[in-house]
């Protein structure tokens, strides 16, 4: 039968892979009401707590006031306003890159890099954990497209021996489902040894890692050589949403003229840019916000390590408990949400057959008792699982 879709989604049920939206009834915050329930969340991407932060909140309403709320069409077009503008010139800054160029969307600043960079007769080569929308960009991109081993410099040397072309090397820069940081120095180096160029994705990294929350090129200290194509995204720590791309004149001229996810789409609302504006303010001025979460990961790892649970290597905000089959990730994620917590159980595909995961993320906004209480809740779940067979 054609279009089977009852099947299909029967299936998918039937793997423990069936997703469900849950109904957010609040603001993002530590403190959430979800399908009428009030609960504890560590699940959200607001790692410095600015979603609903009232000077951002402030700035987005001045800017609807003053500039309206729609784009009204794409940036070649009549949609770059002076909102949008300032934005650029503010991250380019922040980035210390000579130019940057607004999207609307992560997903879509990585379909225009890499699609715009490499084309028939290329190479693009991917961390095999790479975001979905690096996976697909380089897809679309109709270059010769090879994974490497996960952060492991030789075996994307071993690629590069066989590419033709011009080479684009793509990373996240902090694994969104691992939270481990790329090994760019040694990533960069290999790409440099054979005239590739290295773009990295830094969505989870800006605002969390850096003296200044400048991201993973801060942290490590890398140039505009060693990282050409540097891409953030603003739904993250931000607290906003949208991203941008930051690296020479020449690439953002040529992602202007050619990339298609840029050229053929409306600005995002000029408001949101004024509220970006703000929240880039307060992430670069605010070092408080870092500091403490950096506390609450340390809080976090010394408790999980104290009850045994299965914690994954990463110094970021983000903090997977690696439980293996998609049935106990769900049943553990269930079992705090009858304490009163919220979790994401993270699966296939989303990540490898197997590595079923709950996916606990930690805000600047969180307290250290509440990271306490959702430490109590896991201990008690992580024993109540025990070993019941891998389903
Ligand atoms: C969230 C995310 C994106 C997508 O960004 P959006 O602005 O949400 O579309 C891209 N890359 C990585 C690594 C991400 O985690």
């Amino acid at each position: 039968m054609l279009f089977d879709l009852s099947s299909r989604l029967a299936e998918r049920r039937a793997a423990d892979l069936h997703r469900q939206r849950p109904l957010l009834e609040s603001p993002q915050g530590p403190l959430v009401r979800v399908d009428g329930e009030a609960l504890l969340a560590f699940c959200s991407n607001d790692y410095l707590g600015l979603a609903n932060h009232p000077q951002v909140i402030q700035a987005m309403a001045d800017g609807a006031r003053r500039w309206g709320v729609g784009g009204g069409a794409s940036h070649l077009v009549i949609g770059h306003s002076t909102p949008h503008h300032e934005l650029e010139l503010a991250l380019a800054e922040f980035c210390g890159r000579p130019r940057a160029l607004l999207f609307s969307t992560g997903y879509m600043a990585n379909l225009a890099a890499v699609t715009a960079l490499v084309g028939q007769g290329d190479t693009v080569l991917q961390d095999r954990l790479n975001h979905a929308s690096l996976l697909d960009a380089g897809l679309l991109s109709g270059a010769r497209f090879a994974r490497y081993l996960h952060n492991d410099a030789d075996s994307l040397a071993a690629r590069l021996g066989k590419a033709s072309g011009n080479t684009l090397v793509v990373t996240d820069g902090v694994f969104s489902m691992d939270g481990d940081l790329a090994d760019l120095p040694a990533l960069c180096a290999a790409a440099r040894a054979h005239g590739a160029w290295v773009m990295v994705d830094d969505a989870h990294g800006f605002g969390t890692l850096g003296a200044t929350g400048g991201g993973i090129v801060e942290q490590f200290g890398l140039s505009l050589e060693d990282v050409p194509v540097l891409v953030g995204t603003l739904g993250k720590a931000f607290g906003t949403g949208g991203a941008f791309v930051a690296g020479s004149e020449e690439l953002i001229e040529t992602l202007i003229q050619f990339a298609r996810p840029y050229i053929y789409t409306t600005s995002q609302s000029p408001a949101l840019a004024c509220a970006t504006l703000a929240s880039l303010r307060l992430l670069r001025e605010e070092g408080w916000r870092r500091e403490h979460l950096r506390v609450l990961i340390e809080r976090f790892r010394e408790g999980a390590q104290r009850i045994g649970l299965p914690l994954m290597d990463s110094p970021t905000p983000i903090q997977p408990l690696l439980v293996g089959s998609s049935g106990r990730a769900l049943r553990l994620a269930q079992y705090l949400r009858q304490r009163g917590i919220l979790v994401g159980a993270i699966r296939p595909p989303t990540v490898p057959q197997g590595t079923a995961r709950l996916r606990v993320t930690l805000s600047a906004a969180h307290e250290e008792a509440q990271v306490e209480r959702m430490l109590e809740a896991l201990a008690d779940g992580w024993a109540a699982l025990g070993d019941d067979g891998d389903d």
